[in-house]
């Protein structure tokens, strides 16, 4: 993977406003939605105790999930650990929990309803709890596009495929139109079946995900895939680009694993010898480029446990992640990829304030927070997720 060949110029990040936290309401956010309560002080010395009695007195009722990007202290009174799909996969495996607490980001708790029973209740501690990446795919941006590549004539070629993350109005357009929900772990899997449907795919709503797979694990070149900006006309391009384009890349990123540059590979390679560096397919290109390996979550959570004492590894992913796993780690070099903080402030919404208060209403018989998907959005979305189980 190393040397970088390519011409590739990365595009500005959109441009966000960023709800100041529990303030506010953005309609035109994947959230939407304002955060209500009120918190106990997070000076509370009793949080801990706090927590750890409102889950007793819950008992069986209620499962905590907690994605991997969770802080410490709200991991610690998690049920279950895993990235998204798998917390979505493990809230359906429990259906007597009348409450399933989701400590993640809206999309999640969103699909973890979706694949839930009816009666069973998805909870988001801080409905300001987002994601920068999810928000940049609107569900009228993406009819727009789609209402444009009818007109050019191309729509019946093209297979939408989301990634997991997104909203749940955009898996259930993808549903509607005989596409896919992949994860960064069976990217390809969905590319490779979108491929036997359709000669193109219309990859939502992040671009270096499936721009990754696309090259660097499928073959493509760089010059098959076209970036479709919602905020220009056409998307900003011409037809002659959609129509000889194989893969049309949606213009949105995470904004915590675009932070990664090639110079922070350059960087680590100089200041530590040997050291192994594992980044996330949510990286911009050329820095999973000039990685040494590259995969989701849980790939990175399995080659730090698979490597050999005395190895030094830096990591490209959420920092919350790459401290517990360093920690987990005494034995081995782990570091994080860049000198620079890199949290994901919308997961660092949810901290123990919160877990607190909702825990606490939920033993005084109010049920806070209450993330429901319509109906006809989960059926299609629900389509979507099917193709993903049934992928070969
Ligand atoms: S890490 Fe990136 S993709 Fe994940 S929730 Fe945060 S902004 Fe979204």
């Amino acid at each position: 993977m190393a040397g970088v060949t390519s011409t590739w110029t990365e595009p500005s990040n959109t441009p966000l406003t960023l709800l100041l936290l529990g303030k506010g309401t953005d309609p035109a956010s994947e959230r939407g939605v304002d955060c209500p309560g009120d918190l106990p002080a997070p000076s509370d010395p009793d949080l801990v105790a706090r927590a750890t009695a409102a889950k007793a007195a819950l008992g069986d009722r209620v499962f905590v999930l907690g994605h991997h990007y969770q802080r410490d202290e709200v991991i610690q009174f998690a049920d279950v650990t895993g990235d998204s799909f798998k917390l979505a996969q493990q809230a359906a495996a429990r259906p007597d929990a009348e409450f399933i607490v989701f400590c993640g980001v809206h999309f999640m708790a969103e699909s973890a309803d979706i694949l839930t029973q009816p009666s069973q209740r998805v909870i988001l501690p801080d409905l300001a709890a987002g994601c920068s990446m999810a928000d940049m795919a609107v569900l009228g941006q993406v009819e727009t596009a789609w209402e444009h590549f009818q007109d050019l004539g191309i729509v019946d070629q093209i297979v939408p495929v989301t990634y997991m993350n997104s909203s749940a109005d955009i898996k259930g357009f993808v549903g509607r139109n005989s596409g896919v929900v992949c994860t960064s772990s069976n990217a390809k899997r969905a590319l490779d079946w979108s491929f036997e449907q359709g000669s193109k795919v219309f990859f939502l709503p992040d671009q270096h995900l499936g721009r990754n797979t696309a090259v660097l694990e499928m073959g493509f070149e760089l010059d098959d895939c076209v970036l479709y900006d919602p905020h220009k006309p056409n998307g900003g391009l011409t037809d002659e680009q959609l129509i000889n384009a194989r893969m049309i890349l949606w213009r949105g990123h995470c904004s915590v694993h675009g932070r990664f540059t090639i110079d922070s590979v350059r960087e680590v390679r100089e200041r530590v010898p040997g050291v192994n560096v594992l980044v996330h397919p949510e990286c911009r290109h050329e820095v999973v480029r000039a990685a040494d390996q590259v995969g989701s979550t849980e790939y990175i959570i399995r080659a730090l446990d698979a490597a050999p004492a005395g190895s030094a590894w830096a990591v490209g992913t959420e920092l919350n992640l790459v401290r517990r796993l360093a920690l987990a780690h005494p034995d081995k070099q782990v570091m994080f990829l860049d000198r620079t903080v890199c949290y994901c402030s919308t997961m660092n919404r949810i901290d123990l304030p919160h877990l607190v208060w909702t825990l606490e209403e939920l033993v005084a018989g109010r049920v806070p927070n209450v993330i429901t998907v319509d109906e006809k959005t989960a059926h299609d979305a629900r389509i979507a997720l099917d193709q993903m189980l049934a992928l070969p």
